[in-house]
């Protein structure tokens, strides 16, 4: 999906997944949870997913999932049904989650992708200003 289908979509029918890979491994107080990473409400850390997860709630977006894999991901797309996917995803993660979309009759194009600038698996990092202005895509500050 390119930012131009995505902004015809808004943003109370789209969600965010992001990989709990992005957080500050060393200082980040947040723990793993059954429904993704769980952070707390006043995280004081300078980190990515902090950034891009209040502006998407701030958007008002269904709902944001801070994934450690593909499945969890899965699970949180198919019990929220959002008409537009917006995700943060190495190009391995993003080759699993596209095999396991076209297996669950999703159509691919419901995603819209912006790959990690550093990938490894941990302390990860994501073109902010990118990923910040695909999130806004149709809105009033996209
Ligand atoms: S905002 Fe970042 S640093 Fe803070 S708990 Fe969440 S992932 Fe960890």
């Amino acid at each position: 999906m390119v930012e131009g289908d995505l902004a015809a979509i808004p943003p109370g029918e789209r969600v965010l997944l992001l990989p709990h890979c992005l957080r500050p491994s060393e200082t980040c107080p947040g723990r793993p949870s059954r429904q993704g990473f769980h952070c707390p409400e006043h995280c004081a850390e300078r980190c990515p997913i902090k950034t891009l997860r209040e502006e998407a709630l701030r958007l008002g977006y269904k709902g944001v999932c801070i994934a450690p894999g593909g499945s969890l991901a899965l699970r949180f797309v198919q019990e929220m049904c959002p008409r537009a996917v917006v995700a943060v995803a190495c190009a391995k993660e993003l080759q699993e989650g596209e095999d396991a979309v076209g297996d669950l009759g999703l159509t691919r194009s419901l995603v819209s992708v912006v790959p990690l600038s550093r990938d490894g698996c941990v302390d990860t990092e994501v073109n902010l200003d990118e990923a910040l202005a695909l999130l806004r895509a149709g809105t009033s500050v996209g």
